[in-house]
């Protein structure tokens, strides 16, 4: 897969505009288990990335990766500013000199993602964004070997990520905000895993089209 750094402020933008799009039915989910601030959060890093997209767009992806790690370290208040800051900083730390084909991206996506359930102490199955993020590393992976074209790759991603998102449903939450309620947290979608899956959307749609 050839990632063009030029295709950040397209990306940022078509992700921005997604969580707007659904931030009404975020809210709501995150109002129902956690404290209803998760859009806003999302929304100040995505703001700050908006607000450096053409400097972004001008350095190689790992100086990228580490740029929009920093300004979400910095903008994002709550649990997941932290997580995704993680995975970016991680996503530069391992790219370094590394020719980012699909099987390399792959590789350096599970590692990023292996850092943050290191710094969330968490694992799939405990009812957040890694409910969503961790299948699609392992997809993106097996898919990354075995030469699926990149349209069919994205778009299996996308299908393993609303299947992570509807998974959350049935599990009790142990970690994060929606851990307090026990086992009233069950029968409700998290609203992490839900962003993470519209952010995963938006990405393979900007990337189909600069494919095709
Ligand atoms: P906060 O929980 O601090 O208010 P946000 O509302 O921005 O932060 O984010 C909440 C989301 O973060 C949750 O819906 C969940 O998906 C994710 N999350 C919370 N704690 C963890 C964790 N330890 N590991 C992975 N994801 C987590
Ligand atoms: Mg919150």
């Amino acid at each position: 897969m050839s990632l063009r750094p030029a295709l950040f402020p397209e990306l940022i933008n078509h992700i921005a505009s997604s969580i707007a799009d659904h931030a009404e039915a975020v809210t709501t989910l995150d109002q129902a288990i956690g404290d209803g601030d998760h859009v806003f959060n999302l929304q100040r890093g995505l703001q700050a990335l908006q607000t450096n997209s053409a400097e972004i767009a001008a350095l190689d992806w790992p100086d990228a990766w580490q740029k929009i790690g920093m300004l979400l370290m910095s903008s994002v208040g709550g649990a997941s500013g932290s997580l995704y800051a993680t995975l970016f900083i991680n996503l530069a730390k391992n790219s370094r000199d590394k020719n980012l084909d699909t099987p390399n991206f792959a590789t350096i996506f599970a590692l990023a993602i292996d850092a943050v359930k290191l710094r969330g102490k968490a694992d799939v199955g405990e009812k957040t964004m890694l409910d969503v993020l961790a299948p699609v590393a392992e997809a993106l992976k097996q898919d990354a070997a075995t030469g699926k074209t990149l349209p069919e790759l994205l778009d299996h991603a996308c299908q393993v990520a609303e299947d992570g998102v509807e998974s959350t449903r049935a599990m009790l939450a142990t970690k994060g905000r929606a851990s307090f309620l026990g086992e009233r947290s069950i029968g409700h979608i998290d609203a992490g895993a839900k962003t993470a899956q519209l952010i995963i959307a938006a990405v393979a749609e900007v990337l189909k089209a600069a494919s095709a």
